[in-house]
Order: C-alpha cells, then structure tokens, then sequence
C-alpha cells in the first residue's frame, strides 16, 4: 500500500459540484488501497475576492490579520470535501495547516516552511482515514500567529507533506492536463510536456509559469518527490516532473525546448550614466539587497565608443513591479554617494523565457529565437541565459505574440488540436 499525495486546486473545487467530482477520485484513489492525503485550495477565485474585501475595509491591512483572512478559503474547501466524501462512506478528517503540523517562520504572506510534524495527519492515515489539509498556511514557530505561503502556496503545502509523509508521490491536480510548452491560455496550440526535469521546471516556474509555485519545486528537487501535474476533469496521463528524467534507466532524450514561460509581472529600473569605477555595482545591488528587494535580470556594459572620454555606463534590472517604487526610492538615497544621472522605472515590461535541458548541447538556439522575435518585429531590451535558458524582455504588449513567434519557431505547435482549459477564470 502506497501514500498519495492529491492537491486540487481553486478551480477543481470551485463549487458544489466540482467538491462531489473531486470527492469521487479521492474515494477511488483510497478503494484502490493507497493512504491518501488531500490538500486543498480555497474555491474558486475566493482568494482574490478575500483580498478585495480587506482592500475596501483598509487599504494597507495589517499583515497579521490578512493571513487570517485568507486561511479560511482553505478551511471552508476542506470541510465541503471532507463532507463530499463522508457521504460515499469513507471517513476523512479535515485539519488546518497549524493541526497539520505545517511549522513557519513568521514572514506574513510570505512564510517559508521550516518543519512539518505530520503526527495528526499519520494518525489519521493509520486509522485508514483520508485526511484532508487546508493548503497554503501554517503557523509560526516563534509567534504562533497563523501564517500563509504566498500565492499559490498549497502547491507547496502538498509537497512538503509529500517529503514528511515519504509520500510515493505527489499528484497535483489543476484545470489542465499537466505543463504546457505555452500557457494554452494565450497559446491554445502548446501541447502537452510528457516529462520534465526538477531544474527545467524550477526555471519555468521561476520565469512566470504559474501551474506550480516555486518553493514547491525547490522543495520537491531537495526532497527527490516526483510530481504528477495532472487535470482533475480527466483520467489522462498528466507531467511527470522527475529528478534526471535524461539519465540513467529509462531514460528519454533531453528536448531542446521544454518549454516557453512568459511573465508580466516585472519591472525595469534603468540607472542612467554611472561612473564606471570599482565598487559601484556592489554599492547599488547592496542597497538593493538590504532593502529586502529581490531582483531577476541584470545589465551592464561600458560602451566603448563613448568611454574613452565619459566612462559612464547604464545599468538596468528587473524586480517585481510591486517593488520598483520602493526600489527607486532607494537608489534616490544612494544618489551623491554614486553620481549617477538619472533614474528610469518601467512597468510596461514582459518577460519570455525559452527552457530546456537539451540546449546546453545544441547550437544556435538564441540565434533562432532571436531570428523567431525579429521576424515578429519585436524589439529585445534586455537579454539573460543561463545553461539550460534563453531570456529575453519585451515590451509588456507584445509578449503574447512573442510567445507565439518563438512557439512556432521551435516547431513546438501542436498537431493534435487545441488544449483543453477545463475550468477556472485564469484570474
Ligand atoms: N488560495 C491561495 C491562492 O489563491 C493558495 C493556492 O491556491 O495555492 O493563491
Ligand atoms: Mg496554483
């Protein structure tokens, strides 16, 4: 008998109907003899509706007291599933992230997972219960306060259950049959990825893919949890995302794309006319850092035609465009220390990202993606790669069709008809 982890996103529970079909495969998934823990999301868009209402009674809620808000989306689901199942006679037992041993640090909105103590959930397990958790919280170790992981945080919850519990696997279920080479959203001729690495999944979801959360494949690669990205609407074979899916036995060949991820979410802050001296970039980027700014991409280089003379040079990153006011207020208070000329914020970037583990071995990938963008007439302002990744930033209006052109260019369009979207708003 083997432990399964299931999480069933918003829109697989979205409402009565969608609890009692999900209810269905859990009850299924336990008949067929497995120990079965569920993690579940809040329905639906209930979170964005949470947030908006915290909006409307304050702008700027207390962190503390928002994180109490938004956990009761996960309770309510898990409580309607925990019901859904008990009517086809099998026992399942909801419990909060705290009861479930989910154990934070106390960053509010952003908490990280230090330890899960499971002891309730392998109790429950052990009496042949289903368990079911509520996604996406937990408690902090030092405050006690309750706690959230950040948006789309129950993907996370799933696998560091998955780790505690030695899960054989972890199965997350969501409104599409596993991870695209597009976003079938704006790209409904991306087809459907069998298999991926740990590390071509981290770059896809650390450049905008939004079908896993990040930590989620941090913590799966650490913990060598296989995860299965599957529909909850079907019974097709899904994404199986694996450590060294290229290696070893049964290994496939590693594709040169596996696939395209695209984000809106950035902003671009150009530093006009610093002095190219020693010692510069580590006084900016420490600024930076020191104001608990994260920043992605980066770019630099002194132009010879102007240097022998000014010696200027223009740097510009990219941060999330909920930083980028804060990150211009920074570097405004570096201004005399630095000597630069003027400061540019951009939020009207995009960002495209090409992935793929085979094309650390196979030449003149950016030349086509390159070609792919230019053909389009899409400008590329700032360009970063890595072993396994080509990126690039467009304007934030022309992402879509860069996706496009850079889709059918890597001849990645599908053959067999459209992707399915089963549910949910994309919201
Ligand atoms: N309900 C939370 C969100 O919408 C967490 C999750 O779904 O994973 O972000
Ligand atoms: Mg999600």
């Amino acid at each position: 008998m083997s432990i399964v982890v299931q999480k069933y996103g918003g829109s697989s529970v979205a409402d009565a109907e969608a609890i009692k079909r999900v209810a269905r495969r859990i009850v299924e998934t336990r008949r067929a003899g497995h120990s079965v823990c569920v993690v579940v999301s809040a329905m639906g868009d209930t979170t964005d509706e949470l947030l908006d209402l915290a909006e409307q009674v304050t702008p700027g809620p207390p962190a503390r007291e928002l994180d109490m808000l938004l956990t009761s989306g996960e309770r309510i689901s898990m409580a309607l599933v925990a019901m859904a199942i008990a009517q086809h006679g099998v026992e399942a037992r909801s419990f909060t992230g705290s009861q479930a041993g989910v154990i934070t640090d106390a960053a509010h909105g952003a908490a990280r997972i230090i330890d899960v103590t499971p002891g309730r959930i392998e109790d429950a397990l052990g009496a042949g219960h289903v368990a079911i958790v509520a996604g996406f919280q937990g408690v902090s170790q030092t405050t006690k306060d309750i706690t959230t992981l950040g948006r789309g945080g129950s993907d996370t919850t799933a696998v560091a259950l998955a780790a505690a519990l030695h899960a054989d696997v972890c199965e997350i279920y969501t409104d599409v049959d596993g991870v695209f080479t597009a976003d079938p959203r704006i790209l409904p001729t991306a087809r459907k990825v069998d298999v991926l690495s740990m590390e071509e999944m981290l770059d896809l979801a650390a450049n905008g893919s939004k079908i896993l959360h990040l930590r989620c494949v941090e913590y799966a690669r650490r913990y060598g949890i296989p995860i299965h990205v599957r529909s909850s609407w079907s019974q097709r074979e899904g994404t199986w995302i694996k450590d060294n899916p290229y290696q070893g036995e049964g290994a496939v060949e590693a594709p040169i794309i596996a696939g395209i991820a695209h984000d809106r979410s950035e902003a671009k802050i150009t530093i006009v006319g610093v002095p190219d001296r020693v010692g510069v970039a580590a006084r900016i980027f420490g600024a930076i850092a020191d104001a608990g700014l994260n920043i992605d991409m980066i770019v630099q280089n002194v132009s010879v035609a102007d240097a022998a003379d000014t010696a200027k040079t223009d740097i510009s990153f990219t941060l999330p465009q909920g930083d980028g006011a804060k990150g211009v207020q920074v570097l405004q208070g570096i201004k005399s220390d630095v000597d630069y000329h003027d400061l540019l914020l951009d939020d009207s970037i995009g960002k495209i990202a090409l992935v793929g583990a085979g094309m650390k071995s196979h030449p003149g990938v950016s030349a086509r993606f390159f070609r792919a963008l230019a053909d389009a007439g899409i400008n590329i302002e700032m360009i970063s790669t890595s072993e396994i990744r080509v990126s690039a930033v467009t304007r934030a209006d022309q992402l879509d069709d860069a996706v496009r052109a850079v889709h059918t260019a890597f001849g990645l369009d599908s053959t067999e008809g459209e992707a399915i979207v089963y549910g949910g708003t994309g919201r």
